[in-house]
């Protein structure tokens, strides 16, 4: 999109010889955003063919009444320059904002103000709006979403309905985690060290009948094409971890004459190899076996220990856990490899929800098994060999000792011919367990989307009819959560009590609402297509658009946002509604920055930046600027006010060197090739997001620039590369000091000159399997994929890895590369 330079060039604009002497941002800063925004120069163009399209995605922000903070401005800072970037590498960018506006926090504020959440929320996102502008964030603002919008939340509610008739929604009574002061119902990550994440104060259990999503039926594919993706490593690891699929065998343990009812205890494991080392078996304390045991035995030690176990989470209990503890029951099981008879225990770290709730404690081959043994005085009996039990546990694989007729094989023959002879006498079954729970789908709490169904005591729970979407959240005063445990929904007469759409019997909507990760599971869609109302997004913009390009978020987000996305993305993809299987072809991951004292920033330390402060006195330029030039984005950083300094001195520079140093005259070749370098350096760097090394690069240059004059034209392309970090005072330069029509940021990004830039050779020695083969000369930037392919074809590399597979490639850039064969 080209703009008229008209709209730019307003009838006010300053005259270079009215240019202020000193760098004044509060002046020039107000000007351009208002004629940007009037220019709608951030516009991101649907369907355009002429260029490449590019979504660039940041996880949009929970607009608090705080406003925008440091860590904001950092993320969106970040996504901001390569935004403005990629729209002069010639890309049809798409960066869009929102809000993420339902959710507790808003509540809790509006309860205590006595402002409705509504209201709350109105006034929050003008302000955050209002300071991204003033950050000069190009968004498509033409796109803006709000979830707590109903005409958001009606697409949010029908994904939800498609999931209720594939049966992938579900009521159940579970015990949940409850906070008796906030009085919701707390997700497992929502409990920390057995209180309430927010208000702290201790969490308990109870059974409650919630709505659960079943996500528990796409942890294989979750898990599999995270394959398909470009995420860090340890991204993938933590999902891959949070998902924990194990491959195993689930086993009966006969009790020993037991006068109960329950015959069996079930155990899972994933090391059958160790069974005849069991010395003990340990049941979660929700096991039937312990409910029915409470019933009948008068221990106080077994009853006490399980009231203490309700109290803590099952993350913590699994997870947090550093000493496993338990209580003998007093019950026997017998081993089903050798009837040996084995002592039944209580202990909290089993969870009734992982392979069936309990598990055999085999203390020579596991490290927490062996200090439970060692606090219990169980026998610890060696089964594997290869290791010095006397002293710790032995965990690796080995060869089997003690265990009958499978003596002297291998670990991992053992887990087969085991595993086998198990199934075959019917002892056991193979299966495959996970850690990843269904997802607890409802809140009892006014401010979020309400559940679009209706319980009616003849036809059951019915979906509300599609066409009467959006189930609207009632304007109502009192949204005080209910001492009873239900949703402020609940007490209102006039909206709960509808007409069953099945029978039109009365019957009651569902009063529960919707956790705040329901709309952002799938808000990437809607910013493709925000006024639609016909469908959550059209087919023609979604298959145009996604997947998402790049998405950049924080790391607190890599096993909840970024699992529950991707699974209803995945849903979505098997209801025909998106084409990719994926949402986000790629994730990057912000660090996080402490306060200037190097501790976490928090108001009671009194350590934090406030954005708006910086704004006022250094002007948005220099802040953002500096963010950038903090460091390795990725990275924790503390804040520096010496560091802001000397971003602004640098900018002041850049002001007065434009002024002072562009002359009409050939610029001398010194400064000429260094510019070109700074252009192919910052270049680089911005496509490996090395935002700190590029800003450094800019710095390096205007040293010489200082001691010399540029051209016009060649300032012209120190200001390009300028802009898309500091947008003000490079349109201001752009166009008040060089005199250019249209905006900086409509033009297109400078190539460097290869003649001026002499490109560094290296020869880099060819290895197949660690003996030298040959060698090549690259230019030393060059990738490991095109360095690996061009090896590839030296006839002599070519002939030694002829009909070998390649099983790994080692690079050590400028200097080796060695193909391993398999
Ligand atoms: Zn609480
Ligand atoms: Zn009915």
């Amino acid at each position: 999109m080209v703009i008229d330079c008209s709209l730019l060039q307003s009838t006010n604009v300053l005259q270079l010889s009215q240019m202020a002497k000193y760098y004044h941002p509060s002046e020039i800063e107000p000007k351009w955003q208002k004629k940007w925004q009037a220019a709608k120069l951030y516009q991101a163009v649907d369907f355009d063919k002429k260029r490449k399209k590019q979504y660039l995605l940041v996880e949009f922000p929970y607009p608090s009444g705080e406003g925008l903070h440091l860590g904001h401005a950092f993320t969106f800072s970040l996504m901001d320059v390569l935004a403005r970037q990629k729209r002069m590498l010639g890309f049809n960018v798409l960066q869009p904002m929102g809000w993420d506006a339902f959710g507790l926090p808003t509540e809790n504020y509006a309860l205590k103000t006595g402002i409705h959440p509504a209201e709350v929320t109105k006034k929050n996102t003008r302000r955050f709006r209002q300071q991204m502008e003033t950050l000069a964030l190009s968004y498509d603002w033409g796109r803006e979403i709000n979830t707590s919008d109903p005409q958001y939340y009606q697409w949010t509610q029908w994904i939800f309905l498609q999931l209720f008739k594939q049966g992938l929604a579900y009521k159940a009574e579970i015990p949940v985690g409850w906070c008796p002061s906030c009085r919701i119902v707390l997700a497992n990550e929502e409990i920390v060290n057995g209180h309430c994440e927010r208000c702290g104060t201790e969490a308990k259990r109870k059974e409650q009948s919630q709505w659960l999503l079943r996500i528990t039926k796409y942890a294989n594919r979750l898990a599999d094409e995270l394959d398909l993706v470009d995420y860090p490593d340890s991204v993938k690891a933590a999902q891959r971890n949070w998902i924990g699929r194990s491959e195993g065998i689930s086993l009966k343990f006969q009790l020993a004459d037991s006068k109960l009812q329950i015959k069996e205890i079930e155990v899972f494991t994933t090391r059958v190899d160790t069974i005849f080392g069991v010395t003990a078996v340990v049941v979660a304390p929700e096991h039937p076996l312990v409910i029915e045991l409470l019933k009948k035995s008068k221990s106080a030690e077994i009853k006490k220990y399980i009231e203490q176990a309700k109290k803590k989470s099952e993350l913590e209990r699994m997870e947090l856990v550093k000493e496993k503890t338990g209580v003998f029951t007093g019950l026997y099981c017998l081993n089903p490899v050798n009837n040996k008879k084995i002592p039944v225990w209580v202990g909290d770290y089993v969870v009734a929800t992982y392979g069936g709730g309990a598990v055999m404690v085999v203390p020579a081959h596991d490290y927490r098994d062996y200090d439970f043994a060692k606090r219990y005085g169980l026998e610890i009996r060696e089964v594997v060999s290869g290791g010095k039990i006397d002293k710790e546990a032995f965990v690796d694989y080995g060869k089997l000792v003690n265990s009958g007729q499978f003596n002297g094989l291998s670990s991992e023959k053992a887990i087969k011919k085991i595993s086998d002879w198990l199934v075959k006498k019917k002892l056991g079954q193979k299966t495959v367990a996970y850690k990843l729970r269904d997802w607890i789908f409802s809140r009892q709490h006014y401010w979020g989307e309400p559940i679009p169904i209706i319980n009616c005591s003849k036809c059951g729970l019915v979906p509300v009819p599609e066409k009467d979407l959006p189930v609207e959240l009632p304007y109502i005063k009192r949204y005080k959560p209910t001492t009873t445990g239900e949703s402020p929904l609940a007490l209102i007469k006039e909206w709960v009590n509808v007409a069953c759409p099945k029978c039109g019997g009365p019957a009651k909507r569902e009063t529960d609402t919707m956790p705040n990760w329901a709309g952002s599971n799938w808000y990437y869609l809607r910013y493709l297509d925000s006024q639609n109302n016909q469908e959550l997004a059209s087919k023609k913009k979604i298959d145009y658009w996604m997947p998402v390009d790049l998405y950049l978020g924080g790391a607190e987000h890599t096993t909840l946002h970024l699992l529950y996305s991707r699974f209803w993305h995945k849903f979505l993809n098997d209801i025909g509604v998106v084409p990719d299987k994926e949402p986000y072809y790629s994730r990057r991951q912000h660090g996080m920055i402490l306060g200037e004292d190097g501790e976490k920033m928090s108001k009671s330390r009194g350590n934090t930046i406030n954005p708006d402060k910086i704004i006022k006195k250094f002007g948005a330029d220099a802040l953002r600027l500096y963010l950038l030039f903090m460091g390795p984005y990725e990275q924790t950083m503390s804040w520096s006010t010496q560091g802001l300094e000397g971003c602004w001195r640098f900018l002041n520079r850049v002001w007065r060197l434009a002024k002072e140093n562009v002359k009409k005259q050939k610029t001398p070749s010194d400064l000429l090739i260094k510019l070109h370098q700074t252009i192919k350096k910052v270049t680089n760097d911005l496509e490996e997001m090395k935002f700190n090394t590029a800003v450094a690069a800019m710095m390096e240059f205007i040293n010489e620039w200082s001691n010399g004059f540029l051209n016009p034209k060649e300032a012209e392309l120190f200001v390009k590369i300028l802009a898309p970090f500091t947008p003000y005072l490079a349109e201001e330069l752009w166009c008040e000091v060089l005199g250019q029509k249209f905006s900086v940021h409509q033009q297109d990004w400078p190539k460097y000159d290869g003649k001026l830039v002499k490109e560094e050779m290296a020869t880099i020695i060819i290895q197949v399997n660690g003996k030298l083969r040959g060698e090549i000369e690259v230019k030393s930037a060059t990738a490991k994929k095109q360095v690996e392919e061009l090896a590839q074809k030296e006839a002599n590399v070519t002939k030694y890895l002829k009909g070998k597979k390649i099983k790994k490639v080692i690079f050590v850039p400028g200097r080796i590369i060695n193909f391993v064969t398999a």
